[in-house]
């Protein structure tokens, strides 16, 4: 089995108590541990996978407070960095559809440093570049590209969720596009939501989208649809996969439960050939994604709410 990097931000979510509430309005918060790549490490290792949390977190109660978290939930924590900033947090409020808005006080997930040491285990491993801070600069953005070069030269099989967060972004569209546009040309799999696809490329289809996207350079490609499925674009194909019928009640951590699903599958692969030849493969291994990130729908919160081994199989 291979090891799965998650390369970004955990940061701390704190949920507003009333469901449909405004921001400006809720009054109770539910402290909540998050941050997506930290909880596609969880995803991964809940699955029985080896996921790998690498990010900065700060020396504080809330720092501590994630990293019980990921260890209890069997991510590997040791490369996770200490800050004497403080954690990022995150306000989060749920509206009566499930659907979320939040606001970010970004703290010490940007002061994650390369580290050297790393290259020397990245080989023939997979690398997960997912943060949805990683491009507001800091250190953090600088660590990405370099762990992105190493993903090339050390042979990782190299993933990409540019993690677009309107609110941090609204002003500064051309600028986020723009520095995703060498990730989304070096990694072998993106994966997207549909308004990521249609930003990124220009094109309101999103057949299209994924038609500029693939010349960018990226191999494969998911674009997450809700309860619609996934549309899956690779070897020259492409095909909605449905998901299973759901009730959902907290939407946050569906996309993070999918890839991280979809890197497990991979990671249990002898080599990476397969997702690159067998169009049908891919299919079945998208279906089992979509089945994670629907069950994480039906649960509040988003680790909690990541299906295990048996639930999944279930
Ligand atoms: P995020 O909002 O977490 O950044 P995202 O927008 O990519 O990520 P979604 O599209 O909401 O995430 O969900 C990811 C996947 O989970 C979907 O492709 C789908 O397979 C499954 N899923 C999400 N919501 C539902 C739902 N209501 N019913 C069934 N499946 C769902």
């Amino acid at each position: 089995m291979k090891k799965v990097f998650c390369i970004g931000e955990a940061l701390i979510d704190f949920v507003a108590e009333k469901q449909g509430s405004d921001l400006s309005k809720a009054v109770q918060f539910t402290k909540k541990a998050g941050g997506a790549p930290a909880n596609v490490a969880c995803a991964i290792s809940k699955l029985g996978g080896k996921g790998i949390f690498v990010g900065c977190v700060g020396n504080d109660p809330f720092g501590k407070f994630l990293l019980d978290v990921l260890k209890h939930e069997g991510v590997d924590i040791s490369l996770v960095q200490l800050s004497r900033t403080f954690t990022t947090l995150a306000f989060v409020s749920l509206a009566e559809d499930g659907e979320r808005d939040f606001v970010f006080s970004r703290g010490a997930d940007k002061e994650l440093e390369y580290d050297h040491d790393l290259r020397k285990t990245l080989k023939g491993n997979i690398l997960h570049l997912g943060a949805a801070t990683a491009l507001l600069g800091g250190s953090l953005e600088k660590a990405y590209g370099k762990y992105l070069f190493d993903g090339l030269t050390k042979e990782m099989f190299i993933s990409f969720d540019p993690n677009y967060r309107e609110d941090l972004w609204k002003d500064e569209q051309e600028v986020f596009i723009k520095k995703c546009m060498p990730f989304i040309e070096k990694s072998h799999l993106c994966k997207f939501s549909k308004e990521e696809a249609q930003l990124l490329s220009g094109k309101s289809d999103i057949h299209e989208a994924c038609n500029v996207l693939h010349e960018v350079g990226t191999q494969i490609i998911t674009v997450t649809l809700g309860g619609e499925g996934t549309l899956l674009s690779a070897q020259g194909m492409k095909k909605i996969i449905p998901s299973i019928e759901v009730r959902p009640v907290d939407t946050t951590g569906a996309g993070d439960a999918f890839i991280g699903c979809l890197l497990n599958q991979i990671s249990n692969l002898g080599n990476f050939d397969p997702v690159f030849e067998d169009f049908a493969l891919l299919e079945k291994m998208v279906a089992k994604a979509n089945k994670a990130g629907a069950i994480t729908t039906t649960n509040f919160g988003a680790i909690v709410a990541l299906p295990t081994k048996d639930q999944l199989e279930a």
